[in-house]
């Protein structure tokens, strides 16, 4: 295949997508395949000589699509959303036909100046005060390494840059077991260890306890560790648990500690000023991570980080050398020592599209439709016989279990993701097996979220 052939294929493919999303409703959400079975169907090793077209095309509608989770199917609930737009699609196409790389202004300055442009219009659509500024990484994952490596290196006095850790106090993070599992493996990998980072225990609200953090940072300076930072959340994954951020924020910052705030999933939500008590006082944040590829529309990869002050990630992870430095150009922002990697594919082509083909005000009424209709599909669940709400909605996030114990209610989550009309997924909280529920695909109805307690009405009579 040529560049003559672009066009060609590019529309064969645009047909296909169009007619795989309308007709999605008619699929089973999950997979349904066996393990191994389209590993089975690929010969062992690859084509000495070039393959028609035709039949690669072929064979991707045989193979692919049957064996695929639909996560943009209008049933699926289960996870956190990795939402869509088809406009994000479209500039996904655009940035993947320019196939650029933006690692420096000059290796990408539209894609550069629409990422610093993008910045601002979304830290204004959340609502969040001008002396942030920002960049996008691939995942909320890596932004969180970087203000984990951020926080380790400022308290360091970026001596651990240099030296290594091992002759080094030991550092030590704060944040809550409701926090989401890459902050675990972040401090792994930033050289912390998982035992230093500490879970404070919670409150009857789920939120990180203030005097138990203070307490602990106070116990562990006393024992000769190096307090560093806290990781708060807004709208955990388990659950959807937030901190209370303004405190958490006082008392971090009483004690020298930066804080990074995780709202991968609900910092969407924040397009509607009615959620923002949710991060109330995160303004004096140090650095905020959200995903616009989960809630907003920008599908993924799409991860945007809020920074107060950018020096200190960029001591940390900036790096010139001289096949990198651009001549004349010493004014421009290059990106890539604001985040872990070096190469940075054009992501903010979607925000930008989606920003403008469904404007704030269309992002804002798919959110609110999801957090009402998440309230209506609990409201039809917890009058389900033997159906009990284990936590209410946080924003489009509720859980639900069956009375009599952890295996039915397993067996329920099987039967259904079986079924295939919904798909959920499961966590555990405060110690029992709960299903999780969140309402989020872009393109969802009422009608499909009312699916959920209808199939799960039919399904629990036969669970037990
Ligand atoms: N933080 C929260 C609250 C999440 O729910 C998730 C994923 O679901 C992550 C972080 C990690 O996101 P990513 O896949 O962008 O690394």
């Amino acid at each position: 295949m040529d560049y003559q052939d672009l066009n060609i294929w590019s529309k064969r493919a645009a047909d296909w997508a169009r007619d795989y999303h309308l007709n999605l409703r008619n699929q089973p959400v999950r997979a349904q395949t066996k393990i191994g079975d389209t590993a089975a169907k690929l010969p062992p090793i690859a084509p000495e000589n070039p393959e028609p077209m035709e039949q690669i095309f072929a064979d991707f509608e045989a193979m692919v699509p049957g064996a695929t989770t639909h996560w943009q199917h209008p049933r699926f609930f289960a996870y956190f959303p990795a939402n869509a737009s088809p406009a994000s699609m479209l500039a996904e196409q655009l940035a993947n036909a320019i196939a650029g790389q933006a690692m420096l202004w000059e290796t990408a300055p539209a894609a550069n100046e629409i990422e610093a442009v993008m910045i601002n219009w979304l830290r204004d659509a959340l609502g969040l005060p001008d002396t942030f500024t920002g960049t996008i990484h691939d995942s909320a994952t890596t932004t969180t390494l970087s203000a984990i490596l951020t926080m380790r290196e400022r308290a360091l006095a970026w001596r651990g840059n240099k030296q290594g850790l091992s002759a080094l106090p030991r550092i030590r993070l704060y944040a809550s077991g409701e926090t989401h599992s890459s902050i675990d493996k972040s401090a792994r990998i930033a050289g912390i260890g998982q035992e230093n980072l500490v879970k404070i225990p919670t409150d009857n609200t789920h939120a990180m306890r203030i005097d138990a953090l203070e307490a602990a940072i106070l116990a562990d300076r006393q024992a000769g560790y190096m307090p560093a930072g806290v990781i708060a959340c807004v709208g955990g994954t388990s659950i959807g648990a937030s901190d209370n951020i303004k405190e958490t924020i006082e008392i971090a910052h009483k004690h020298g500690l930066t804080v990074h705030v995780d709202a991968a999933w609900a910092g969407s939500a924040m397009i509607c000023p009615e959620f923002r008590h949710l991060w109330a006082g995160i303004e004096n944040a140090d650095s905020i991570v959200f995903n616009p590829h989960k809630w907003l529309g920008a599908q993924f990869d799409c991860a945007i980080q809020f920074l107060r002050n950018p020096k200190d990630q960029i001591n940390t992870l900036g790096s010139r050398p001289t096949y990198l430095t651009t001549l004349d150009q010493d004014d421009v922002v290059n990106y890539n020592e604001w985040t872990v990697p070096l190469g940075r594919r054009f992501r903010a082509l979607k925000l930008w599209f989606t920003l403008r083909a469904y404007g704030l005000s269309g992002l804002r009424q798919r959110i609110r439709n999801h957090v009402a209709w998440a309230q209506m599909a609990c409201d039809a669940i917890a009058k389900i016989p033997g159906v009990q709400i284990t936590t209410p909605p946080a924003l489009s996030l509720f859980t639900f279990r069956l009375n009599e114990s952890d295996a039915q209610t397993e067996t329920l989550l099987r039967r259904i993701n079986k079924d295939g009309r919904i798909y959920l997924t499961q966590t555990r909280h405060k110690g029992a097996f709960v299903i999780r529920m969140q309402v989020g695909q872009f393109d969802c109805t009422l009608d499909d979220v009312m699916m959920a307690p209808k199939v799960i009405a039919e399904l629990v009579k036969t669970a037990k």
